[in-house]
């Protein structure tokens, strides 16, 4: 008995052993982390994220995170067309530290993309070939990088709409959650959140509708996790927060020809500022705008008012309402949108403007407007006190902005007291920005499988 009992002892910590030096050669040979780059190449300028995740985990839901954002100095790259060979200085300043990020063994395996977005667009309806050197420019500045670059691609509107509602609903957990049984389902409910995303040159709205959509030129059908998502979307070009304030002030230099300064009820009172005609009329949004005897190099100056009834006034001018026949199912423009539902993630410009305001996540539609009448209502040497970050470019436009967003989400989406709260003008979740890029990186490395996963995870993971 004393023999057998002692051989059983020897049997079962010989299997330990073993057991355990296997588990040390897994961990040893764990591949870890593995990361991924995408360069959001936005109008008005570029931004690079570093994304990572557990190797090992790679199609599970969740677990990709932000780890890294870099703002690139300068403009966006579209204004590069007089130089594009310098479009790439820039850019290096940011990558320099992405390349001290990512272990350097992993970065020739580190996929990295560039997604140009609506300032692209138009400059390829303006001057294709320059569109297309400054992309080229960019792809030569790649080669010298050690990451697996998979190339510089302008993304049409719909893609920017599609891959920011996905990466908001990432984000936020909505597409699978563990049960109790560690099993992926569907999240009780299977509730998704729209996404409201203001850029410089073009906006986006996207969410799933009461009803499967019948358009099909607004409607996506995408398959994530096993199961289909039938989202509206729709991208307005030239109503980004940049391009709309353009068409305000060629508008409002359209109506004063002849007189000394233009007057902007949308500026703050005491605000004087000047720019150039091809700034004001240079691009494709404000071309209708420009007079018969256009001068580039006129320099035109521009006088803040500071009125919000007469500022909403000359904002809403810049939408067509009633090209929509006063037809329910229509945003503006005569674009077919279905009625707004459930929660909504407004960020990007829609972020920066409500917070310029002090207002930030879920609040009411009033307090949005007594916010904004107060703020336009206050001369331009106050705003130091009143802005917790003071950057004149944004500062001045700050009453635009607010006035923009109420007409485009009020009147544009329809948007009204009951619906406006479910609102969250948010810009991250976790520390990870809410952008398109992180969408359009999940989908581009295949990490959101078609197929459901059915695993049953041991109780140790
Ligand atoms: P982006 O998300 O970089 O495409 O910017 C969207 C819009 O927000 C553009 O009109 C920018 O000019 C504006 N914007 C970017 N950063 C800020 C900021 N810190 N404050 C206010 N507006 C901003």
């Amino acid at each position: 008995l004393v023999i057998s009992v002692l051989f059983l002892v020897i049997s079962i910590s010989v299997i330990i052993s073993i057991s355990y030096v296997q588990m040390n050669k897994e961990q040893t040979l764990s591949p870890g982390l593995k990361y991924g780059i995408v360069l959001d190449a936005g109008s008005s300028r570029t931004t690079v994220y570093v994304y990572q995740w557990p190797a090992e985990k790679e199609n599970n839901t969740g677990v990709v995170s932000q780890t890294y954002k870099c703002n690139v100095n300068g403009q966006g790259i579209s204004s590069y067309t007089n130089d594009p060979a310098k479009v790439a200085l820039n850019i290096d300043g940011c990558m320099k530290k992405v390349r001290e990020i990512i272990p350097a063994n992993q970065q020739n395996s580190t996929p990295a993309y560039l997604g140009a977005t609506a300032g692209m667009r138009l400059l390829r309806l303006k001057n294709e070939s320059a569109a297309e050197e400054i992309l080229t420019s960019i792809q030569n500045y790649f080669q010298t990088q050690p990451f697996d670059f998979r190339g510089a691609q302008i993304i049409t509107g719909q893609d920017e709409g599609v891959y920011g509602w996905i990466t908001v609903n990432y984000l936020m957990g909505n597409f699978l959650e563990k049960n109790i049984w560690r099993a992926w389902v569907r999240p009780h409910g299977a509730e998704t959140t729209g996404a409201l995303d203001l850029g410089g040159a073009s906006t986006q709205i996207s969410f799933i509708p009461e009803m499967i959509d019948q358009n099909p030129n607004s409607t996506v059908q995408v398959i994530l996790y096993g199961y289909q998502y039938n989202i509206y979307t729709h991208s307005f070009q030239c109503y980004g927060r940049d391009e709309s304030e353009k068409r305000l002030l060629a508008s409002l230099a359209q109506n004063s020809i002849g007189k000394r300064d233009v007057e902007n009820p949308c500026y703050p009172q005491n605000y004087m500022t000047n720019f150039t005609s091809s700034h004001v009329f240079g691009s494709l949004c404000s071309a209708p705008f420009r007079p018969a005897n256009y001068n580039p190099d006129k320099v035109i100056n521009f006088k803040g008012t500071g009125n919000p009834t007469k500022c909403l006034e000359k904002v809403a001018s810049l939408f067509n309402i009633t090209s929509c026949n006063g037809e329910q199912d229509c945003s503006f423009d005569g674009i077919y949108q279905p009625k707004v539902k459930g929660q909504f993630s407004a960020f990007s410009g829609f972020y920066y403007t409500a917070s310029s305001l002090n207002l930030t996540g879920n609040f009411p539609l009033n307090e949005f407007n007594s916010s904004m009448w107060n703020f336009c209502n206050q001369e331009w040497s106050k705003l130091p006190q009143i802005l917790s970050r003071f950057e004149e470019k944004y500062a001045r436009s700050y009453c635009f902005s607010a006035n923009f967003i109420y007409y485009l989400l009020v009147y544009g989406y329809k948007f009204d007291a009951e619906s406006w709260p479910q609102i969250n003008f948010q810009k991250e979740v976790g520390n990870s920005s809410i952008a398109w890029s992180l969408g359009y990186m999940l989908n581009l490395t295949n990490m959101i499988p078609t197929e459901r996963p059915l695993i049953i995870l041991p109780m140790s993971s």
